[in-house]
């Protein structure tokens, strides 16, 4: 399965879900109409798309497509030293007022300096699994065993609150 994804406006794209070892048909699903990322990206999930593919296939089209997707360009997360360091995956997201805190999930201090700011949109960029999360509210988090385990979320507790 194969997505093709092209940019038409600032917020609309196109998309073509193709499926492998069927001859002469061109997409097995097509937008009929440009349309929003949201919108294609519930699309492609009823049909069966990875998250994962869908977002590499926007990047493809449009390197700044989160944009779009209502993550502003500006929205920003502290990260622990091993998210910075990608030496373990993110498995801990939780998001107090307009801050996202992206963690390993190991135990950590409260310390500013055990933290680094970086973009949203670079963080979803290479851990696709993120964009599920997108709509994740303020006050709650999501954490996960692995980082092919679901996300689970609940909202946080006054003790968690960092700020
Ligand atoms: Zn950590």
């Amino acid at each position: 399965m194969t997505v093709r994804i092209k940019k038409v406006s600032d917020s609309l794209y196109t998309a073509d879900l193709i499926l492998p070892d069927m001859p002469g048909i061109k997409a097995s699903w097509s937008t009929p109409e440009p349309m929003r990322v949201d919108q294609i990206v519930e699309e492609l999930r009823s049909r069966g798309v990875h998250q994962i593919d869908i977002g590499d296939a926007f990047y493809e089209a449009d390197p700044r497509w989160l944009t779009a997707f209502g993550i502003g360009s500006a929205a920003k997360g502290y990260v622990c030293r091993e998210v910075l360091d990608k030496s373990q995956p993110i498995l801990l997201v939780s998001r107090n007022h307009e801050d996202w805190l992206f963690l390993c999930g190991a135990g950590h201090s409260k310390e500013a300096s055990e933290y680094t700011l970086l973009a949203v949109g670079y963080l979803i960029n290479s851990d696709r699994t993120l964009l599920a999360l997108r709509d994740l509210p303020i006050g709650w988090k999501a954490e996960r065993k692995s980082a092919n385990s679901p996300w689970i979320r609940s909202p946080l507790d006054s003790s968690e609150n960092l700020s």
